[in-house]
């Protein structure tokens, strides 16, 4: 099945409801939407002669024309490639020909860096142009068949070491995962609305398809993006809101000094990163129980377990907050293990890699057969994440293998490390790495925003934790360096300081509790 099938079943049965929002402003029906997104993707197979599974890739800012774009790709019967706004345009261009997209779509403030490009495109549409007008006019085309097996979007991951791969989802992954956050995260129901402050290119364009599968008004804030003071505004407007958001958003908006109605909120679904346990609890007592939490990557998207808003309702539980700081349970289309070796499940309370197999695990790796064999080795999503699950099937992430620290022979995880360094009032941010040394193998360095001294945290360590899992350094830094995402880029920090101790060594300094500029960074 297409699911383009729920825009075309909307506009029939209630076209009289809002679909798309741009701010406060409402700007289309369920039948504007399916109308325009029908009649470009007559466009995009008559005037441009693409077929059912060609590719078209989208570099845009959040934008109501970006819910369009996507739905008439998928009407069409293409495939839609959705690209990170913040890319480089060489980084663009790779996952343009990678893909071999044969059309894009892109905002008006990417236009000029990107028509400078030579990339083999019959078309290059940009939002607002003429040719999107002309597009928009068209008459409408019928929705074109596609079978459950039928890839929908190429999601390519964010790449932190080497080349971004390209997931393929099928349209049946796509339909169970929009299911199942019915189901196991946020009855959404006619008219409630999606506040898309986060990236529609990553988790909240993906969160729109259960939201156009059960009519709800998909809010494209107009600064294209996350903005405390438009948030506030936006969830004043729009009742029963609901938004996705990294955990850094979460936080920034729980220490807004303004008033918050939480009460009209539906939900906050955060995910992408783990969320400091100090962070959970200030969200929750600013917002009350409204807070879900999924634990997804793009190989298996938002879908591998959950923590939904009526564990956060359970604070007489015994073991609350130990379930607040986990992933949740496994979802409702998958299954989840965690193992050592050759997908053998581990017993409860031991460590090993997440392994998720079911409904809405990619087909693969787009034109890359030899990381799909890997990442799918004896019919699991090998998932890279370190996790245990409890007697009571609640799993708790640990860190990426690549970002566990071996000091002296002794694992070392940076989540904990950072859990107990949070715990300091002063902490804003903090990120655990390891530095490589000649004597300990690695030594434990954490990056901190905020206002603390080496030597409170060094006692706020020695109060919670084993010795050897102290920090021997700690930086201090205005920000840390993220994603477009809202993820730390571990991997960033990792190379800033190598070239910091470099300079250090130079210097002849040794570069204990130091300040130094880390500059803000996207990928
Ligand atoms: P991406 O494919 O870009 O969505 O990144 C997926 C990765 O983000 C996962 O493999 C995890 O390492 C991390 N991640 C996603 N959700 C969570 C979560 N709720 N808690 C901790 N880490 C997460």
């Amino acid at each position: 099945m297409n699911f383009a099938y729920w825009l075309e079943r909307a506009a029939l049965t209630r076209g009289d409801l809002l679909a798309v929002a741009s701010g406060e402003a409402q700007t289309a029906s369920y039948e504007d939407l399916a109308r325009r997104s029908a009649a470009m993707a007559r466009g995009l197979r008559e005037t441009y002669r693409l077929s059912p599974g060609d590719r078209v890739a989208i570099a845009a800012k959040n934008h109501p024309a970006y819910l369009e774009a996507l739905f008439a790709i998928w009407w069409a019967g293409l495939v839609a490639v959705p690209v990170n706004a913040k890319l480089h345009p060489t980084e663009v261009a790779w996952i343009v020909e990678h893909s071999q997209s044969q059309a894009m779509f892109c905002s008006s403030d990417l236009a000029p860096a990107l028509s400078g490009l030579d990339l083999g495109l019959r078309a290059l549409v940009c939002f607002g142009d003429a040719e999107h007008e002309r597009l928009t006019a068209l008459e409408p085309a019928p929705l074109t068949a596609r079978s459950g097996q039928d890839v929908a979007w190429l999601f390519y991951t964010s790449g932190t070491t080497g080349r971004p791969k390209g997931a393929m989802l099928t349209h049946s992954n796509l339909v169970a995962m929009s299911l199942a956050h019915l189901v196991d995260v946020d009855p959404t129901a006619p008219g409630d609305a999606l506040i898309h402050c986060a990236p529609l290119s990553h988790g909240s364009g993906l969160l729109c398809l259960p939201h156009v599968c059960q009519m709800g008004v998909n809010v494209v804030p107009e600064s294209g993006g996350f903005d405390v003071s438009e948030m506030l505004a936006l969830l004043r407007r729009w009742k029963r809101a609901s938004f996705f958001a990294a955990p850094t958003m979460v936080r920034r908006l729980a220490e807004a000094p303004e008033e918050i109605e939480a009460a009209s909120i539906r939900s906050i679904v955060w995910g992408g990163a783990p969320m400091h346990m100090a962070d959970t609890l200030k969200a929750l007592d600013r917002f009350g129980p409204r807070l879900a939490q999924l634990y997804g990557q793009g190989e298996s998207p938002m879908t591998i377990t959950a923590l939904s808003t009526r564990e956060a309702e359970d604070r007489e539980h015994p073991r609350w907050q130990e379930r607040m700081m986990s992933a949740g349970t496994v979802r409702s289309v998958v299954e989840v293990i965690v193992a050592a070796a050759q997908e053998k499940p581990l017993p409860a309370g031991e460590l090993g890699e997440v392994l998720v197999r079911g409904e809405t695990v990619m087909a693969g790796y787009w034109r890359d057969a030899e990381a799909s064999a890997t990442a799918l080795q004896g019919g699991w999503l090998h998932t890279g994440d370190l996790g245990s699950f409890d007697q009571e099937g609640y799993l708790t992430l640990m860190d990426r293998s690549k970002d566990l620290i071996i000091s002296g022979g002794s694992n070392i995880y940076p989540r904990e490390v950072e859990e107990v360094l949070m715990s300091h009032p002063g902490v804003r941010e903090v990120s655990v790495i390891g530095r490589p040394d000649p004597e300990w193998g690695e030594i434990v360095v954490a990056y901190v925003a905020g206002e603390a001294t080496p030597e409170e945290l060094d006692s706020v360590c020695l109060e919670r934790m084993g010795r050897f899992k102290r920090p021997k350094d700690y930086v201090f830094v205005p920000s840390l360096p993220k994603s477009n995402y809202g993820k730390v880029l571990k991997t960033t920090l990792r190379e800033q300081d190598a070239k910091r101790s470099l300079e250090h060594d130079a210097n002849g300094s040794q570069g204990a509790h130091s300040a130094a500029d880390a500059p803000e960074m996207s990928r």
